[in-house]
């Protein structure tokens, strides 16, 4: 440690703790390695609550951690309060049409998942992650620049206060967000394009606006309204919400308007606690990592918010990089593994952000029709057709669980052909998942009496591979990573340790 309590050295230097840094910290930490998380906020942005979905996938990985009942304890919003997307003229006016099951909000007990999805506004995601992390969290502090070599990474950080240091890392994990120093330190570069509409986020507290929806609860309720489009929903059980107003550019912005508009009560009490222009990327880092410096998260991919995916897939890149380079610095793995992250991930951020822009496609101003607006008769002639447009084009923004659970590492050098996919879950137990078994190294499910299952044994002890056996008589030998990924299954296994892990 020198002067300011900042370590000379660790063995990996996580640039940024938003959701994905921190995340990166935690499995880490899961697999016994220390790191250093360089942040500068000093506190989570409670009125910066961008994201709101945790989804399904990331909820079995925060209870991988050990973490997914505190989030639930902590969240705002039961996840039994409400699974409905509300399609209305105005959040206390009529309603044209309903999604259920949004979000995998409904797989509570499911077969599909060990966990449902949550809603929580990602200052509380961030703040669990932050008290899981620890010591590893350094705030007040930011990556300035860095130096990589054939033996590790300089670390330049500068405090708040203008103070420098460097810090030497055997690895460098930059989780520094949209303009990350880290990606241009690699000579990165993000390529794709940007919608040409801006957002404008408000959050803003009413006293009683609940108690007059007529709707019922909902986690979104989207105003069909041509004059003021937008989208709003509840961020605790009180009298706090959330909205964002599509096409509405900051310059222009009246906050107190906007949500009077979006609710259909001109004369409603707001206090207005925040405001946040925001404009919706397509964008995806050209390359993921140099020899020692990888990135995650939004540093290395950005997508519009629609079906809730941008920290969700983050979460997974987290996981992917965070347990290879484990297995590397716990001398379990080759370098070569870590060359597989950028393979594995980048592939996953371009198909999360396709479909994202397509769920941008129609939104509430493609919805909004101005008879929404006219009487009883006028709103009842054009609301079949408008509930048909909303039902067809939006159902796969709140309803897809192949992103989110089924995304396969096709393609991966150290997954055998056919495999590369989740694990899939099932309950083994009133309450436990079969991931639950699985232990933090790899695992091999299937007839313990199978041939097999000595053979990955005598490979593991002789790679030093911590690895679980889980027995389900008469089942098929499954060779499990630590991410929950299929890398082999079959019958005669010899070698495929070693190729799931780069050694050949
Ligand atoms: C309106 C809106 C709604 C959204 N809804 C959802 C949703 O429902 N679900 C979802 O999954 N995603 C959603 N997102 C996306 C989500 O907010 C981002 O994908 C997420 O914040 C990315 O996390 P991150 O940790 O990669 O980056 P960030 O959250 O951007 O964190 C980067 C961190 O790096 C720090 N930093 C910056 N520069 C440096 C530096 N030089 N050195 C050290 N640290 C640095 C920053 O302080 C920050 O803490 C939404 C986004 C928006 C705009």
């Amino acid at each position: 440690m020198n002067k300011a309590g900042v370590p000379d050295e660790v063995p990996v230097l996580v640039a940024g703790g938003g959701p994905v840094g921190l995340a990166t910290a935690v499995e880490l930490a899961h697999h016994g390695v220390r790191s250093l998380v360089v942040e500068p906020r000093e506190t989570v942005s409670w009125l910066r609550p961008r994201a709101k979905t945790t989804s399904a996938r990331t909820m079995e990985l925060l209870r991988r951690w050990g973490l997914a009942e505190t989030l639930r304890a902590r969240a705002p919003l039961a996840v039994s309060w409400s699974d409905q997307a509300v399609f209305v003229n105005s959040l206390l006016g009529r309603e044209i049409a309903r999604i259920g099951g949004c979000f995998g909000l409904d797989l509570a007990g499911s077969d599909l998942a060990a966990e449902p999805g949550q809603q929580a506004p990602q200052p509380l995601v961030e703040e669990i992650l932050r008290e899981a992390a620890g010591d590893a969290l350094l705030t007040g502090w930011q990556v300035a620049g860095l130096t990589e070599d054939g033996d590790g990474v300089t670390v330049r950080i500068v405090s708040g206060e203008g103070e420098e240091r460097e810090v030497r890392a055997a690895y460098v994990v930059g989780c520094d967000g949209p303009r990350s120093v880290t990606r241009a330190a690699i000579g990165a570069r993000y390529e794709g394009r940007q919608d040409a509409r801006p957002n404008f986020n408000i959050v803003f507290r009413a006293p009683g606006l609940a108690e007059r929806v007529p709707h019922g609860p909902a986690v979104h309720y989207w105003v069909l309204n041509p004059a003021q489009p937008g989208l709003t929903g509840r961020l605790d059980l009180k009298d706090t919400w959330w909205c964002i107003a599509q096409g509405v550019r900051a310059e222009d912005a009246d906050p107190v308007r906007l949500v009077r508009n979006l609710a259909g009560d001109d004369d409603l009490e707001v206090e207005i606690l925040a405001t946040d222009p925001w404009t919706a990327r397509m964008l995806l880092a050209d390359r993921y990592a140099s020899a020692r410096v990888f990135l995650a998260g939004d540093a290395a991919h950005q997508n519009p918010p629609y079906g809730g995916h941008g920290f969700n897939t983050g979460i997974g890149d987290a996981v992917n990089i965070g347990w290879k380079l484990a297995a590397v610095l716990n001398g379990w793995a080759p370098a070569a593994l870590l060359g597989t992250y950028e393979a594995e991930r980048r592939p996953i951020a371009a198909d999360t952000i396709e479909a994202a822009a397509a769920n941008m496609a129609t939104l509430a101003p493609e919805l909004a029709d101005p008879a929404l607006m006219g009487d009883e008769a006028e709103f009842e002639k054009v609301r079949p057709a408008v509930a048909e447009a909303v039902l067809r084009t939006k159902h796969s923004e709140f309803h897809s669980l192949d992103l989110v659970l089924g995304y396969v590492y096709t393609g991966s050098p150290i997954v055998a052909d056919g495999a590369g996919e989740r694990l899939p879950h099932r309950w083994l137990a009133p309450g436990v998942s079969l991931y639950d078994r699985l232990g933090r190294g790899f695992a091999v499910l299937g007839d313990p009496d199978a041939p097999g299952v000595k053979i990955l044994e005598a490979e593991a002890r002789d790679l030093g591979v911590p690895l679980e056996l889980v027995p389900l008589p008469g089942e098929p030998l499954t060779l499990v990573r630590p991410d929950q990924h299929v890398a082999w299954r079959g019958e005669n296994p010899e070698g495929a340790l070693r190729h799931a892990l780069a050694m050949s």
